[in-house]
């Protein structure tokens, strides 16, 4: 197991890059602590996979060095930095039995019959796939393909890392559910350093200790599940994280006042002149309660959406959406109505970027 460092890492696909927009990853310092499992989240195109493979050592950075273990291993290839990677699609031998596949890496590093034998047996009960061991891969379902590989990536108990890439993509949902709980739990059986790559915030936050969040080759946070809800540090995040997403509303902010559109609300603290060109103010909707209150936001309820445990208020202040959840068997106003903020799950952004109040909040925190 390893600690993984990134230092000062960039890459472009392209052989001049010359600005920003040229990079595929944007230039990252990042300490991936030994023995953690992290989720690298984030919509297609956003540059996981090229991260990961930085990591594994398919691909060469064009900037910065990558350590395991504070070693420079920015050009040793794949085989010497001892880690197991699974990808979107199987990569299985065809003409081998499952078994075989499994044994593959283990009889690779020359580990004796025995012990390969126990550990097949082992990863098939865990893929469950243990009725099929003596198959040949050939003829398999892709799924089957695939669980294959999972358990080839896993089968080793003495890898630096286990990196999986979005490895339950052609995985039926009920499957998945399953996998990833073994992954879970393998995880705190051998205590690997786990990245596991998705697209999919459910999988991210249930697997993950810490999520690390990219948008547009970027990571933007990197933070436990709690962190990015409580505290998203990018409007991305806020919007990407929670169902629904956060609420965000284009403000001027003054001091401790927020206006929107044409009315003011007081924030929990005050704000130096945000220097970005587009700011605004997000709360989840969680966050987000009807008042009877003068002084309230005045919204026009559109639309309820009820979803089981709670009810999802679609609502929008002159024109900009305002989602709203509300306990189960609470009433929701029609038409007009005003809304209010819980004071403490205010943020301000700034071209994106949450903005820090210069005074520390007031606590009146509903
Ligand atoms: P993700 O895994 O998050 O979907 P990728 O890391 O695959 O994203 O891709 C990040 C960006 O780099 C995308 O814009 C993609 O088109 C580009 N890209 C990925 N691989 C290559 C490549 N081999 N050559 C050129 N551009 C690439
Ligand atoms: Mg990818």
């Amino acid at each position: 197991m390893a600690k993984i460092t990134l230092d000062n890492l960039a890459h472009s696909y392209l052989p001049n890059p010359s600005s920003e927009d040229d990079y595929a990853l944007k230039e990252l310092n990042h300490d991936w602590a030994d023995g953690e499992a992290y989720a690298l989240l984030g919509s297609s195109g956003c540059g996981k996979s090229t991260l990961l493979n930085i990591i594994s050592g398919l691909l060469q950075p064009s900037q910065g060095r990558i350590l395991f273990n504070d070693r420079d291993v920015t050009h040793a290839p794949t085989a010497e930095r001892n880690i197991a990677q699974v990808f979107q699609f199987p990569v299985v031998y065809d003409t081998m039995t499952v078994a075989d596949n499994l044994a593959f890496p283990l009889r690779n590093r020359g580990r004796d019959a025995a012990y390969v034998a126990k550990r097949v047996q082992e990863i098939a009960a865990m893929i469950g796939m243990e009725e099929m061991l003596n198959r040949k891969a050939r003829g398999l379902t892709a799924d089957a393909k695939q669980k294959i590989s999972l358990g080839r990536g896993m089968v080793r108990e003495d890898v630096n890392a286990l990196l999986f890439d979005e490895p339950l993509t052609v995985i039926d949902p009920h499957m998945k559910w399953e996998l990833r709980t073994q992954l879970k739990s393998l995880h705190h059986e051998f205590g690997h350093t786990m990245i596991y790559v998705t697209h999919d915030q459910t999988e991210a936050l249930t697997f993950a200790d810490k999520v690390v969040v990219m948008y547009d080759g970027r990571v933007v946070q990197i933070g436990t599940p709690q962190d990015l809800f409580d505290t998203p540090e990018h409007t991305f995040v806020g919007y990407f994280i929670g169902s629904p997403g956060m609420n965000l509303l284009p403000a001027e902010v003054q001091g401790s006042e927020a206006r929107i559109g044409s009315h003011t609300i007081a924030l929990p603290a005050a704000y130096a002149p945000p220097v970005g060109k587009a700011v605004e103010m997000g709360v989840r909707p969680e966050f987000v309660t009807f008042t009877d209150d003068p002084a309230g936001l005045p919204v026009r309820v559109r639309r309820v959406e009820d979803v089981g445990r709670h009810k999802i208020v679609r609502a929008d202040h002159e024109g900009t959406a305002i989602n709203i959840v509300v306990p189960e068997g609470a009433s929701v106003p029609e038409g007009a109505a005003r809304v209010a903020f819980v004071p403490a799950r205010v943020n301000v952004y700034a071209d994106g970027w949450r903005v820090r109040p210069t005074e520390a909040p007031t606590g009146k925190a509903a």
